[in-house]
This record gives C-alpha cells, sequence and structure tokens, in this order.
C-alpha cells in the first residue's frame, strides 16, 4: 500500500501496523472496491474513499455533541493531530457560518517549533483563516528549552492556560484540540494508574467562569489513522517531535494500551467510552473555581497552576530572558 510505504519511509514507525500485501487482496466492506486499511476494532475492510468519510463521520459526530456556534478556536501546534483538526473543522464549519480562529503556542524550542511553525503557515494559507501565534518569551519571558527540572510538566501547564486566555480574548465559545483516541486512553488509564479521581473526572469539562469549554473532535480517531487522513488529504504536517516528548510513564502506558489493543481490539475505545458514561453517572457538583491571585485566570487554589511553576522555575532561575508577570 502506498500509504503505508510512504510513511515508513518518513521514519514514521508507529503508525501503520499492516501488511500491504494481504490488503491487496482485501475488499472494502462498504463498496468493494480494493481496501487500504483494515480497522482491527471495528472488523471492517475501507478503501480509500470510505477511510475518509469513516474518519471525518467520527469527527463529525464529536462536533454535532458539542454544539459549536459562533467563533471556534482551535489550538493549532502544526502536528498530525492539530492539522488534521483544523482542515476537517474548517471544512464542516466555515460554510455553516462558525469563525475559526488557529492558535499556536511558540514554547521556545530552538530546532522544533521554528521548523513547526514553517509547516503550519502553509496550512494557514491554504485554508485562508485566522491565525494567532503567542510565544512563552513574550507574554512570560521564558523558553522551555532553558527550562532544567521538568520541562514538558511546565510546558503543558503554562500552554493550556495560555490557549485558554487567548481563547478567551476573542470570545471563543469553545477551544478545540487535537487529541487522538490514543492520547485519550492513555491519559484516562494514566489518571486511574495514579488513583487520582480528581483530575480523572475534571478531563473534559464544561464550560465554567473563566474556563473555554474544551472540545476533543478527534477523540474516536486512532492515531495511526489521523496520520493516514493526513498523508491521503496532502494536509502539509511536520512530523518532527519535541525532544522533551513523553515522560517515561505515558510512555509506558502507551506501549502497555498498544500491546493491549494488539491483544484485544477495541481496548482504547472502550477505555473513552467507558471515562464518558463515568461522567455521565457521577454527575458530580462542578468543581469551583476562583480567580487566580496572580494573573486573573481560573484556578481551583488561590495560584493558579501556571503561575505556580512559572514561580518554580523563575526560583531556580536559568529559564528567564526577562519578566513580565
Ligand atoms: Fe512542550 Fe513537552 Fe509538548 Fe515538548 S513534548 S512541546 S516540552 S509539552
Amino acid at each position: 500500500m502506498v500509504a503505508s510505504v510512504r510513511l515508513f519511509e518518513m521514519g514514521w514507525h508507529v503508525l501503520l501496523v499492516v501488511d500491504p500485501n494481504l490488503l491487496l487482496q482485501m475488499r472494502c466492506d462498504k463498496c468493494s472496491a480494493p481496501a487500504i486499511v483494515f480497522q482491527r476494532y471495528s472488523g471492517l475492510h475501507l478503501c480509500q474513499k470510505h477511510f475518509l468519510l469513516d474518519v471525518e463521520k467520527k469527527i463529525k459526530r464529536e462536533v454535532r455533541k458539542a454544539k459549536v456556534s459562533g467563533t471556534l478556536a482551535i489550538a493549532f501546534s502544526g502536528g498530525k493531530d492539530s492539522a488534521v483538526a483544523l482542515y476537517v473543522l474548517n471544512e464542516l464549519l466555515a460554510k455553516l457560518g462558525t469563525t475559526i480562529v488557529a492558535i499556536t503556542i511558540d514554547e521556545g524550542i530552538a530546532g522544533y517549533r521554528d521548523a513547526v511553525l514553517k509547516k503550519a503557515a502553509s496550512l494557514i494559507n491554504q485554508l485562508g483563516i485566522e491565525w494567532q501565534v503567542l510565544s512563552f518569551e513574550q507574554e512570560f519571558g521564558i523558553r522551555i528549552d532553558r527550562v532544567k527540572d521538568r520541562p514538558c510538566t511546565l510546558c503543558g501547564i503554562v500552554r493550556r492556560s495560555l490557549l485558554n486566555r487567548a481563547a478567551k480574548s476573542i470570545g471563543a465559545s469553545a477551544l478545540a484540540t487535537g487529541h487522538n483516541l490514543d492520547d485519550e486512553a492513555q491519559t484516562i488509564l494514566m489518571n486511574y494508574l495514579r488513583g487520582d479521581i480528581d483530575r480523572l473526572l475534571r478531563l473534559d469539562h464544561g464550560e465554567k467562569a473563566g474556563l473555554v469549554r474544551r472540545i476533543k473532535p478527534l477523540k474516536y480517531v486512532p492515531e495511526k489513522e489521523v496520520a493516514l487522513y493526513a498523508f491521503l488529504r496532502g494536509i502539509p504536517i511536520d512530523l518532527e517531535e519535541c525532544r522533551f516528548s513523553f515522560g517515561v510513564f505515558r510512555a509506558e502506558v502507551r506501549e502497555l494500551l498498544n500491546e493491549l489493543e494488539f491483544n484485544h481490539p477495541g481496548t482504547k475505545h472502550s477505555l473513552a467510552r467507558g471515562h464518558e458514561k463515568l461522567l455521565q453517572l457521577t454527575q458530580r457538583k462542578p468543581f469551583e473555581l476562583r480567580e487566580c491571585i496572580k494573573c486573573g485566570e481560573p484556578s481551583v487554589n488561590q495560584l493558579c497552576q501556571s503561575c505556580d511553576e512559572l514561580a518554580k522555575v523563575r526560583l531556580q532561575g536559568g529559564a528567564e530572558n526577562k519578566t513580565k508577570q
């Protein structure tokens, strides 16, 4: 299969675990054209046309559930997941009158973010949508490549906070992220394994004062299908991985889940669906939020996680160029 060969050529070893020779003999279960993919979890062989439709159907279902209107902010990193989210949401919603604004955060990672931004710009130009780029350096006077201790933790927390602030500033009714099924299943399982039920129940929160509602349109699309979709549609994506990516625990959970999915197809879907049911069953009182005493963003404690982490980094020194906050 051309797609899998090309993706492997590009060094993307995590993607398609299919046997091209086997697939050539297979027919699409929807129309009998030659199949290009076999979904072990659904038992379906799909041709290119029906594979693309299948991915779009899953994304549409999540968007319909989310009832998006007005302005939709999309967290756009330039990687395959957010690029596919941007592409499909633009196709789906722009013609229905929704204003799409892509927001990219430059964390300050030399040799990674600059290259990704170039690829991101080409998709933005192709789609002709509004784009905001915010940087940690401009907003907080720090660069992630100068943080010595737990750069990934700080990066994730501060990025979430900045994305929320940016989405609020443009009056967005929701903020879409590119989390795919694998991301989702890993996060859910990690929280179970840590016994962090509070965090588990805070995932996928609805709208709250000061907190823009998050939506995850790719939540039921497996990572390798997102990559194949991007390839088949010719969406420009950057394959570069951040050198700080994947904490040890997430990498272990990822490997474990891939093994479970191989032996028991559908495991990742079950985890994501089970989490949705759990949220419905618990119907717990929404967690209380107040304003962070430093930046005014929503926070569970007096100081929000972002300001707390930034203060720790400043105490250690070494990540700052200038201090803004
Ligand atoms: Fe930031 Fe970690 Fe993602 Fe790199 S992998 S961009 S450090 S969150």
